[in-house]
């Protein structure tokens, strides 16, 4: 593997296939027990069996044992062909898996059973861990025929969510996280390099069950929290006194409890040494040691309990300070793996994704969750993507022969842990067999990532030609059963096998020697499973039997015979077949764990093929959906002509917009709700995420710095959707950014402070802004539909306004026109207003989002808050407008500002400000008829305003909010 993209494996991404398992509640303790949902209580031992544990049938006692050994999980019992499971866990599996309950009786009573075909298990183990429940795997571990008395049992597999192994429960495009969580107050030297001794610590590890990737990282508490919820895990294994709630955490997952002690130092490092030689050497923090060996030792015992597992061939430490940080709210807001809209809509992976095997898709979706901060590797990685999208030959060719692979990382995890099947050996080979010619692809290969990642490209060639000697190419599913081991592989094999032969073609050209021996032409010589070979003589011909044929059995209209030769043959076929088939067995298990010695240099292979997949993925994108090479570490911010990377595939015309930070570090964007603001801000976080994860970017340019963490926060109303719009939330996540950004951050606002009154939220809004202009000096963005915030801009010395333009009226003067989103005008006069999403310099038009806002049933206060600004503004642009200030404006259309039925064609406004001036100023009067509209307000509608000014949106819930907006509407109907 190189140096320098050597953690380039951050293989850290998650299951964002949902899942479907509900988040389990915290317990009354407040830390999650075990398995917690109210549905999903832990088994335990049948109390029933308890009572008479001393009676019970030595299987039933056998069974009580198992369960007493696995409290927190289903025991599944096997019993012939059948997974069983008895009493409580009985009607659990019956209503989980919806088979039906039956009963078992013996001496001592009668208990509740059910069972599932273990020819189907897979399925139900679904059913029952997406209904939040473990499962221990009882099998029988001694063949049933040569058992004396009771068959022995154990658990082989404990089977969580986090610890699922089986290909068919498993999500091939995403990785399943098991995580450990350990934290220890502040106030001890802690050894913890990102964090000082007054602060709590943590440490969170993890392991992929099913590839043997594990990893940890240690810092402040908060941080870590951070990265647990970055990694969405599928299950938490929590260490001593750490209060985890499952159902509090943005993602579903199952919190597990273990015994304290095995996060214990010495205990922790005994399970580590079984790993790494010498832990301390390897992690120097004893708290990450801690997390590590909790995490393995909760895994060994999932998959079986005795012993280290064999493909976890490293642990790797890595360093939160060396990744893009992305907390879980902005992979939410940016839509990064999963879509914000109710029916799920476009990804970003989801846009980018062109990636040709599992590896390859895995790492996709780590690098976009883990984004590099140092610009050395991310040019490395641009350097291999400039040239792989220059040279489509090549391109194409690593992608065909990419195409091929099979999931090396999961496949060299079965063959370690001796789960892999014949034809897992050939698929190895099948990937293997790649090797040459993907070397081949990149012989003239300059950039330093491809050249490396060409040398690193073994081919195994041992393991290769071991398997293509061994293995038959078509083996069967069963390996114990023969027809597995080529032949020419192992004399032995050769020679039983010859006997084999050599026994059957006697056998069938016994036939003809006998019917000239005996001269009947009708004599048979035939075979059954009972009765063995035999030789048959119709009952005319009896008389004409030799004396040497002994009779085996009697037919209607036959007899049946053998030889004392034949039997002797028969034996030897039959001996020369079962010892033929124990060998090839034995065989396949010797050359499976001759391939499991090379366990390491297969998990290199994977990490190139998992590289090189997403380099030609990125060089992909950028040939089909015409990406341009960012340059990084630029000192500030400028794309020319951006484009949102998913809502340019599904808009008909998409519209680039561009922005340059050379004016300031905070941009004010305005322009009216739909005008194209949350698409703009969005677009430039994930062009600068894009950028950093190693790919090319969709614009026409891109000057870029790099950025070490990006904030989002979305207005309240925005988030509706994810349930989240509690105000403590948005304020909560305003904290954070206040506290972390750094001038290095980007941050997007989006609509901040909409979660509680307007004016509040304006206030809120305001005040950060400020502070980050201020204080942080981060780059922001900062979009929303008040008008009132553009004077901000003005204010502060680095900040500029941007706005949105629209058009009002039919005409199609401009091209964009036909493209833009259309809404209908909350005139009746049948204007349209026409959304060209297209940024420009300068604030928003007019007070048309003012307009938009209250029809929306912004408070009234708020409505002519907002107009004394625009009329506070008018007047100064009346009076000190500058050349530029006019010169914003020149693109803008002609905006009429009524709501109320006034012909908009009255009063052309000369400047947007007199006319404004005298609206507001009207609306402003106390008297309802000295209206600037020329109309008073009804008194339905000043009950209604009444009622909305009364409203407290803090305290109101977004279903509340929706009520009383249609009971506002109906009164204004009556
Ligand atoms: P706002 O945040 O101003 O309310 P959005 O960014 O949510 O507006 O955009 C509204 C819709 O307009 C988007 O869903 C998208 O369909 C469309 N849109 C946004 N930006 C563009 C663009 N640059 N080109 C074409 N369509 C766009
Ligand atoms: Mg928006």
């Amino acid at each position: 593997m190189d140096g320098a993209d050597a953690d380039a494996a951050d293989g850290t991404g998650d299951r964002t296939d949902g899942g479907g398992r509900s988040a389990v509640p915290a317990g009354d303790s407040g830390t999650a027990a075990g398995v917690g949902a109210d549905d999903a209580e832990p088994e335990g031992p049948p109390e029933k069996m308890l009572d008479r544990a001393e009676e019970l049938t030595p299987m039933l006692s056998q069974y009580l044992e198992l369960c007493r050994g696995h409290p927190d999980a289903v025991v599944l019992f096997q019993v012939g062909d059948f997974y069983e499971a008895f009493c409580e866990a009985a009607e659990t599996v019956a209503r989980v898996c919806e088979v039906t309950l039956t009963q078992r009786e013996d001496s001592t009573g009668t208990y509740p059973m059910a069972g599932v075909p273990i020819d189907n298990a897979a399925s139900y183990l679904e059913a029952l861990l997406d209904a939040d429940y473990r499962v221990a795997i009882a099998d029988q571990v001694e063949d049933a025929g040569e058992a004396t008395g009771l068959v022995d049992r154990a658990v082989t597999n404990v089977v969580s969510p986090g610890t699922v192994i089986d290909d068919d429960l498993l999500d091939r495009a995403s990785a399943t996280y098991l995580a450990a969580l350990v934290e220890r107050g502040p106030g001890k030297p802690n050894g913890v390099s990102d964090a000082p001794d007054d602060e709590p610590v943590a440490a969170l590890a993890t392991v992929d069950v099913s590839t043997g990737e594990c990893r940890v990282t240690a810092g402040p508490t908060d941080r870590i929290r951070e990265e647990l919820e970055r990694l969405a895990p599928a299950e938490v294994v929590v260490g001593p006194d750490v209060g985890l709630d499952a159902s509090a955490l943005g993602f579903e997952t199952m919190v597990t409890e273990r015994d304290p002690a095995v996060f214990g130092r010495d205990a922790a490092d005994a399970t580590l040494s079984g790993y790494v030689a010498e832990p301390a050497a390897v992690l120097d923090a004893p708290i990450e040691r801690r997390a590590v060996g909790g995490l393995l030792s909760y895994a060994e015992y999932t998959q079986g309990g005795d012993g280290a597992l064999p493909y976890v061939s490293r642990v790797q430490r890595y360093d939160l300070r060396r990744s893009l940080r992305l907390d879980a709210t902005a992979l939410r807001s940016l839509e990064v793996f999963e879509s914000r809209q109710p029916g799920g809509g476009g990804t970003l992976v989801g846009a980018v994704d062109r990636t040709v095997c599992a590896l390859g898709r895995r790492r996709l979706e780590a690098w976009l969750r883990r984004p590099l901060v140092d610009d050395e590797r991310i040019r490395r990685r641009h350097d291999a993507v400039a040239e792989l999208l220059d040279r489509p030959i090549a391109r194409e060719a690593v992608r065909e022969q990419l195409s091929a692979v099979y999931d090396l990382e999961r496949l060299a995890a079965r063959i370690s842990q001796e789960r892999a099947d014949a034809r897992d050996l050939r698929s190895l080979r099948a990937t293997l067999a790649v090797v040459p010619e993907l070397k081949a692809a990149l012989d003239d290969a300059e950039s330093a990532a491809l050249r490396d990642l060409r040398t690193s490209l073994d081919e195994l060639g041992d393991v290769c030609d071991l398997i293509g000697r061994a293995i038959v190419p078509d083996p069967p599913q069963e390996i114990t059963e023969g027809g597995v081991i080529c032949d020419g592989f192992d004399d032995e094999l050769d020679e039983l096998r010859a006997a084999e032969r050599e026994g059957r073609e006697w056998v069938s050209s016994l036939e003809e020697r006998e019917r000239e021996r005996t001269g009947v032409d009708s004599l048979e010589v035939g075979y059954t499973q009972v009765h063995g070979y035999y030789i048959e003589v119709t009952n005319p011909n009896l008389d004409r039997v030799p004396d040497d044929y002994t009779r085996r059995q009697t037919l209607k209209n036959a007899e049946r015979f053998y030889t004392p030769e034949l039997k002797r043959r028969e034996e030897e076929i039959l001996s020369a077949s079962e010892r033929a088939d124990a060998l090839e067995y034995e065989t396949f298990r010797e050359v499976r764990s001759r391939v499991a010695a090379e366990t390491e240099r297969l998990q290199a292979l994977a990490d190139a093929l998992a590289r090189l997949d997403t380099l030609a993925t990125f060089a992909t994108v950028a040939a089909d959906a015409d990406y341009v090479r960012p340059a990084v570490g630029a000192d500030t911010l400028r794309i020319d002509a951006g484009r949102h990377p998913v809502v340019e595939r599904t808009q008909d015309e998409f519209v680039p917009n561009g922005v340059d930070f050379a004016a300031g570090h905070v941009a004010v964007v305005t322009g009216p709700n739909m005008s194209g603001k949350s698409t703009y801000m969005r677009q430039v976080a994930l062009i600068c995420l894009l950028a950093q994860a190693g790919s090319f970017v969709p614009a026409d340019a891109a000057e870029l710095p790099i950025v070490d963490r990006i904030f989002t926060r979305v207005g309240a109303s925005d988030d509706i959707a994810g349930g989240q719009s509690t105000f403590m939330r948005e304020m909560s996540e305003l904290t954070d950014i206040l506290h972390d950004a750094t001038a290095e951050s980007l941050v997007l606002l989006d609509e901040v402070g909409r979660g509680t009154s307007t004016a509040d939220g304006l206030a809120i809004a305001r005040a950060t802004t400020e502070f980050i202009h201020d204080e942080v000096g981060a780059a922001t963005l900062f979009a929303t539909h008040y008008h009132d915030l553009t004077d901000l801009a003005a204010d502060l010395p680095n900040a500029f306004n941007r706005h949105f333009t629209v058009s009002k009226g039919g005409g199609a003067a401009d091209p964009v026109h036909a493209s833009g989103a259309t809404a209908p005008d909350p005139d009746a006069d049948g204007t349209e207003v026409t959304f060209l999403h297209r940024v420009a310099d300068g604030p928003a038009s007019s007070s048309y989002g003012v307009e938009v806002a209250k029809l929306a049933g912004v408070p009234d206060r708020v409505v002519s808050r907002a107009r004394e600004h625009i009329t506070h503004e008018a007047d100064a642009d009346a009076t000190t407008a500058t050349p530029s200030a006019a010169a914003d404006r020149v693109d803008e259309e002609p905006q009429s500002p009524d709501d109320s039925g006034a012909d908009p064609t009255a009063t052309p406004p000369a400047h947007r400000g007199d006319t404004l001036a005298a609206y507001v100023e009207g609306l402003e009067s106390d008297d309802p008829d000295d209206n600037a509209n020329g109309r008073a307000l009804e008194s339905a509608e000043r009950d209604v305003l009444e009622a909305l000014r009364d409203v407290e949106v803090a305290r109101t819930t977004p279903l509340e909010a929706l009520n009383t907006l249609e009971d506002l509407q109906r009164r204004l109907d009556e």
